[in-house]
C-alpha cells in the first residue's frame, strides 16, 4: 500500500487525481492522509469525489472515505473496463478535472471509450475546455492515441449545466520531445460572456489590445453565449505555434475588474511568448503523467510550478522514476524522466 501525505508540496487535488490515474494503471492501492492538506478548506470537494466515483466505476475499484469533507482517503483498483460511461459532478466543478483522472487509463485500455462529462466547463483552478482541446489533446494524439474532446453546453461556476463528450481510441504512449514550439501560426484573444452585460467583454478586449500592441486588430474578439449558460466570463489568450499551443485564461469573478484579469492573462503571454519555451506552466504539471506512462520523452518548460514538481513526486512513488528540471542558458528548463 503506497501511502501519501496529501499536504506535501502543491498539497491539492492534483495529488489525488494523479494517484488515482496512476493506482488504476499500475494495479497499486494507497492510501492518502491529509487530502488537499495546503487548501484553505482541506479534504475533498464534490468534484474530487466524482473524479475519484468516475474512477472507480471505469476500474473496479474500492475506496473508503470517498465522501466531501474527507481528509483521508483509501484506494484499491480493480481492473479498467474501456467502454461509454456518463458523469455529472454534482456542483459546477470541473469536468476538465474528472477528464484528467479518467483519461490516461481509458487511454491505456484495451478497447475505445465515449465519456459524457456534466458540470463546469470553464472553471478558475482548473483548465478550461479550451485549453483541454487545443492546447493538452493534440499533444497527447501526437503521442499515439486519438482523442477528440468535444464542447456541447459551457458551464460557469456556480450554477454548472455545462456538457463535454469526449471520444478515446486507445494506444500504447509513444515517447515524444517538445523542444521547439516551431513557428507562430495565430493568435486570438477571445472575451467569452453569457448572462452578464456585453459591457465586461468589451472592455477586457480594450485592456488586451492596450496590453499586446503588436497582436493583429482581428485576433481579437467577443462571443456572446446564450444567456442560460450564465452568468459567466471568461477571457482566453491564445497563441497557436506549429508544434503546441497557448492559452491564457482570465476568468471573471466578483470583486476582479475586467481590466485587471485581462491585463494578467495577457502579461502571462507576453511571459509566455518571450520564453521561448514549449510548455506553459499549466501543459508542464499536465503532460508529466503522459510522458512517464510513455517511458521517457522530453520538453522545455517555463519556470516548473510546485504543481509540476509535485506531480513528479507522485509518479516517482507509484513508478519509481524521476523527472529532472534542468535550466538551460536560454531560462527554459528542460523536462526529462531519467
Ligand atoms: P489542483 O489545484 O491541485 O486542483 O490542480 C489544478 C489543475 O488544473 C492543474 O493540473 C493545473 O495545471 C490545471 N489548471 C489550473 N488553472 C489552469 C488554467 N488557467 N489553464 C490550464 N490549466 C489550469
Amino acid at each position: 500500500m503506497i501511502k501519501i501525505d496529501g499536504s506535501e508540496g502543491e498539497g491539492g487535488g492534483q495529488v489525488v487525481r494523479n494517484s488515482v490515474a496512476l493506482s488504476l494503471i499500475t494495479g497499486q492501492p494507497f492510501t492518502i492522509h491529509n487530502v488537499r492538506g495546503k487548501r484553505s478548506k482541506p479534504g475533498l470537494m464534490r468534484q474530487h469525489v466524482t473524479a475519484v466515483e468516475a474512477a472507480c466505476v471505469i476500474g473496479a475499484a474500492e475506496t473508503s472515505g470517498l465522501a466531501v469533507g474527507s481528509t483521508e482517503l483509501t484506494f484499491r483498483p480493480g481492473t479498467v473496463t474501456p467502454g461509454d460511461y456518463h458523469f455529472a459532478v454534482g456542483t459546477a466543478g470541473s469536468t476538465g478535472l474528472v477528464l484528467q483522472t479518467v483519461l490516461m487509463p481509458l487511454i491505456l485500455a484495451d478497447g475505445p471509450s465515449r465519456l459524457v462529462l456534466e458540470g463546469g466547463t470553464h472553471n478558475m483552478l482548473a483548465p478550461p475546455f479550451d485549453f483541454i482541446e487545443r492546447c493538452f489533446v493534440p499533444i497527447i494524439n501526437r503521442m499515439g492515441p486519438t482523442v477528440t474532446a468535444k464542447l456541447v453546453r459551457h458551464g460557469f461556476y456556480p450554477r454548472g449545466g455545462g456538457r463535454i463528450e469526449v471520444d478515446i481510441v486507445p494506444s500504447p504512449l509513444r515517447r515524444i520531445d517538445g523542444l521547439d514550439r516551431g513557428a507562430l501560426v495565430s493568435r486570438s484573444v477571445n472575451a467569452l460572456v453569457a448572462g452578464l452585460p456585453g459591457e465586461i467583454a468589451a472592455r477586457e478586449i480594450k485592456e488586451a489590445r492596450k496590453r499586446l500592441p503588436d497582436w493583429p486588430e482581428d485576433a481579437f474578439s467577443i462571443r456572446q453565449l446564450p444567456e442560460a449558460q450564465g452568468p459567466g466570463n471568461i477571457l482566453l489568450v491564445e497563441a497557436e505555434f506549429e508544434h503546441v499551443t497557448e492559452i491564457s485564461s482570465g476568468f471573471g469573478k466578483l470583486g476582479t475588474s475586467a481590466e485587471s484579469l485581462a491585463k494578467d492573462a495577457s502579461r502571462r503571454m507576453s511571459g509566455f511568448i518571450e520564453s521561448n519555451a514549449f510548455a506553459g506552466p499549466y501543459l508542464a504539471d499536465q503532460l508529466l503523467l503522459p510522458f512517464a506512462l510513455a517511458g521517457g520523452g522530453s520538453f522545455t518548460t517555463v519556470k516548473p510550478s510546485q504543481h509540476a514538481r509535485t506531480a513528479a513526486d507522485i509518479i516517482d512513488l507509484f513508478l519509481g522514476r524521476r523527472f529532472h528540471f534542468d535550466q538551460q542558458c536560454g531560462g527554459e528548463h528542460l523536462v526529462r524522466l531519467r
